[in-house]
């Protein structure tokens, strides 16, 4: 049989087959890729797997190659990744101007990591029946202002109060495995429970049978929502590793820096205080947002264990 991995908890896995949810466990050691990973199966693969003789449980056998993950360094053991979801479509990052508020430092970062693992990402402004008043809107502003030419959608939702929720969202979701990610407090919770039917959060309970007596923490869990298509719920997940990007590299994820990187008199520019550097020549004629640039000499300036 094959199926997809729902929910993981380390030691047993929940794989949707179908309509079936069955609860399985991996034998035998797995070859693993380029990445030294602390976990062989994450949420989003695809599997081989095979019922055990008392047909409820399976063994999985075999991982279908990923298209894509999103990873997080291991912060115990260095060196090492916990890939956290796979084969995603899209990343949704729910933002918000307040209660909490989010920096575009917190976006930039996000966006980077989610062009470092190749996967589009969409902006979910929620919240915004609290958004009143000349801040509010000047936030808004910059928003759309700062992301929408960069090719990132931009949405606007409260989770709370909207009545088309499910038909907001239908046109983004349909179809595709989308990652939800967010600051704690933005309402991803909020957002899931009107989005995924209420069968579908059933499921959990079956999982946490499975797993009985074993504590660990869940990365990352997969739900179908209302419409079509799956959310991949990443509790506790604030930021997510950068795929290992060098100095050099950095400005390859700023899309708007991308295209004039053939430009600059150095090939090895970092587009600091270079000379002849065609990235500051474009911040400082407007093409590029100072916001962004500043974002970009942030983490430039960061120290490499954090990314
Ligand atoms: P999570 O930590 O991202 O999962 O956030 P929650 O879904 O738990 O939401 C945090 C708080 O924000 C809760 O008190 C929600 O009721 C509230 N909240 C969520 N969405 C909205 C919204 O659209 N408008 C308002 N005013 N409050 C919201
Ligand atoms: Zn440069």
């Amino acid at each position: 049989m094959e199926g997809r991995v729902i929910k993981s908890t380390g030691s047993w896995y929940v794989v949707q087959v179908g309509e079936e949810f069955i609860a399985a466990r991996l034998k035998g050691k797995f070859k693993q890729s380029e990445l030294k990973l602390t976990n062989p199966i994450a949420v989003g693969d695809w599997v081989t797997l095979e019922k055990e003789q008392n047909q409820e449980t399976a063994v999985i056998s075999d991982i279908h190659p990923r298209e894509n993950y999103v990873i997080r360094k291991s912060t115990r053991k260095q060196h090492f990744s916990h890939i956290i979801a796979s084969n995603l479509d899209q990343a949704m990052l729910v933002i918000t101007m307040k209660n909490p508020r989010t920096s575009l430092g917190f976006i930039d970062r996000f966006l980077v990591s989610t062009e470092s693992f190749r996967i589009p990402a969409i902006l979910v402004v929620n919240k915004v029946d609290l958004m009143e008043g000349e801040d509010a809107e000047d936030w808004l502003l910059d928003i759309h202002e700062i992301y929408k030419p960069l090719g990132y959608q931009v949405m606007e939702v409260s989770a709370l109060n909207d009545e088309d929720l499910i038909q907001k969202f239908k046109p983004f979701l349909q179809g595709k495995s989308t990652l939800i990610a967010g600051h704690s407090g933005v309402g991803k919770s909020t957002l899931l429970n009107r989005l995924v039917p209420k069968a579908a959060q059933s499921t959990k309970e079956i999982s946490n049978y499975s797993a009985k007596g074993v504590h660990t923490t869940t990365f990352a869990e997969l739900f179908p929502v209302e419409g079509g298509g799956d959310l991949i719920d990443t509790p506790g997940i604030k930021e997510f590793g950068i795929l290992d990007v060098d100095d050099f590299e950095l400005s390859h994820y700023f899309p708007e820096m991308r295209k004039y990187l053939g430009e600059c008199k150095y090939n090895n520019c970092q587009h600091v205080n270079e000379p002849g550097c065609v990235v500051r020549e474009k911040v400082e004629e407007g093409y590029i947002h100072p916001y962004r640039y500043q974002s970009y000499l942030n983490i430039l300036n960061e120290e490499d264990s954090y990314r």
